[in-house]
């Protein structure tokens, strides 16, 4: 009998544009057209291609992902993907947020990914509380059935702290 391939998880602390991979995830806005926070990070790393690339797009509906090169990052792809905006939890935000790592990863694997790195999507002004959005991302990513090196890159020690406790 042969074990199952799932994905394989590490929490680490950084700065997701610093950190070279195969694939960089992006919490995006269902517009596409860049922001604060990671997306904002994100941008100004990858150069101005990156907003002719997403604006191509046409915008992104949330819990789902879409693929553009990574430009100046040193990746190969952007899979952005916009998290849900938390109200109390019963507008399918848990659903959605999974959703967004679940879709995230399939883009990941038919691009032929291998390194893929995430940030906490949702987590910073989507409002999503850290100790709800944790074991989501950390039970869809490792339950996600490919053969994948994935690493949940946490800016600040709270947000590492969170994850990292998911994973004892
Ligand atoms: P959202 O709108 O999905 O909540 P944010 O960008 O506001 O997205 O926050 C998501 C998480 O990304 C937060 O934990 C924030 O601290 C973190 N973050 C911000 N900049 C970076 C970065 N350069 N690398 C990794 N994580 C980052």
């Amino acid at each position: 009998m042969g074990e199952a391939v799932m994905a394989n998880l590490r929490i680490v602390r950084g700065d997701i544009t610093q950190i070279p991979a195969d694939a960089i995830v992006n919490a995006a806005n269902p517009g596409l057209l860049g922001g604060g926070g990671v997306d904002g990070a994100i941008h100004r790393a990858a150069g101005p291609e990156l907003d002719v690339a997403c604006r191509r797009l046409n915008g992104c509906p949330t819990g789902e992902a879409k693929v553009t090169p990574a430009f100046r990052l040193p990746a190969t792809i952007i899979i952005h993907t916009p998290g849900p905006i938390w109200r109390d939890g019963s507008f399918e935000e848990p659903k959605l947020l999974q959703s967004c790592y679940v879709n995230s990863l399939k883009r990941a694997v038919e691009n032929g990914c291998q390194t893929v790195l995430f940030p906490s999507i949702s987590t910073g002004v989507y409002g999503y509380p850290l100790a709800l959005a944790a074991p989501i991302a950390v039970q869809a990513i490792q339950t996600f059935p490919a053969n994948l090196d994935v690493r949940m890159v946490c800016f600040d020690d709270v947000t590492y702290q969170a994850y990292q406790a998911q994973m004892d």
